[in-house]
């Protein structure tokens, strides 16, 4: 347990359900958010762990009132050792900022905003389902800078049916000049548990991976290098919480539906909120699942996990730290990743290439 260093808090209420959400949220109960809070305080924790990184997120944490999260940060706070320094994350939807809640987060000691934009295009946000405008979304951006807050990330999502390469390209244009510190670049997927699967949406993944290589090239124009598939920031402005997921280390979550690993284990709650405070009302515990990854394959979902980061990953020092070798069957099929140019090797690290990144998926399929 002392290896844990993250904390996840998931905050499930949102207004509505947006069309292409598959999270798991608790839309138009937020009534219920003084019970939530309460349960979460309740949620066992084995020890009193010192934590480097704390990331509250949702659903729209930003929707719970100043009472809940002063009395979130309050028990946070009671609760754990957070340590100097440390990366303190909160998500907020731009129709959910004000100046006082702006205040009072920079005064409960956040220090890092992540803003659900997803696009400063009028049309596409209707098309979203978002109920901010562009308007609200460059409003609450400005607040939050007005607030102090100097480490921001935009997410954005491309890549809707209908949307040209110029669309697309202008709408990624006005986020820039924003000038966040983050960006988070999702291209748009139909997810099975969303309102657009159901409504057969259907998205251009060959125009979407022509798109990606476009976005990646005009964000490293503007001085926003990709560290993540998904991920770009300025230097030394990037997720430091994500990227303990990304390199395979434990963190503890709290939170209908969060998930924890935690000395090779991982084990997750109940994913609805009725179900999450009848569980913690009946048994003081959430918990649903759990599972414990056979160490080879602990192996392979870590280096798996490392090629999403550009820097990719060195395998001989995660062998060392497993105390396991990789099978000489999925060495095969990374040197045949390395002939087809998907893969390649820089210094220590094995790392996947433009090409093979658009292609992560597909092998890592074929790697597992
Ligand atoms: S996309 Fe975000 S704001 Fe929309 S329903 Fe899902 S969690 Fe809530």
């Amino acid at each position: 347990m002392t290896g844990v260093k993250s904390l996840y808090v998931h905050i499930p209420f949102c207004t509505t359900k947006c069309p292409y959400c598959s999270f798991a949220v608790a839309a138009g109960q937020l009534k219920q958010e003084g019970a939530y809070v309460e349960a979460l305080s309740r949620e066992r924790v084995p020890e009193r762990l010192r934590l480097q990184t704390v990331y509250i997120g949702g659903g729209t944490p930003s929707c719970l009132s100043t009472e809940a999260l002063a009395r979130l940060f309050a028990d946070t706070r009671a609760r754990f050792d957070i340590a100097d320094g440390a990366e303190i994350t909160f998500e907020m939807n731009p129709e959910s900022v004000d100046v006082p809640k702006a205040r009072l987060l920079c005064s409960l000691g956040v220090n890092r905003i992540s803003l659900g934009v997803q696009s400063l295009h009028d049309p596409t946000l209707q098309a979203l389902g978002r109920p901010h405008r562009r308007e609200g979304a460059v409003r609450a951006f400005e607040i939050l800078r007005s607030a102090g807050f100097d480490n921001v990330n935009v997410d954005m999502i491309y890549g809707l049916p209908g949307q040209s390469r110029d669309d697309v390209m202008t709408d990624l244009g006005r986020l820039l000049t924003l000038g966040s510190e983050h960006v988070s670049l999702y291209a748009l997927n139909i997810e099975e548990r969303s309102l657009f699967f159901a409504r057969r949406v259907d998205v251009d993944q060959d125009a979407q991976g022509e798109l990606y290589t476009e976005v990646c090239r005009r964000m490293e124009e503007a001085g926003v290098y990709q560290y993540e598939i998904s991920n770009f920031s300025r230097p030394g402005f990037e997720s430091r919480h994500n990227i303990n997921y990304w390199e395979g280390g434990d963190y503890l979550g709290l939170g209908m539906s969060a998930h924890s690993h935690i000395a090779g284990e991982r084990f997750w709650n109940a994913d609805t909120l009725p179900a999450y405070l009848d569980l913690m009302n009946a048994k003081g515990s959430a918990r649903t699942g759990s599972e414990r990854l056979p160490p080879h394959e602990k192996l392979v979902e870590t280096f798996l996990f490392g090629l999403r980061m550009n820097r990719g990953v060195d395998l001989d020092r995660l062998e060392q730290a497993f105390g396991l070798e990789m099978s000489m069957d999925k060495k095969e099929a990374i040197e045949g990743f390395f002939e087809m140019g998907l893969l390649e090797e820089q210094g220590e690290h094995i790392r996947a290439t433009a090409h093979g990144r658009l292609v992560l998926d597909e092998v890592s399929a074929r790697i597992i």
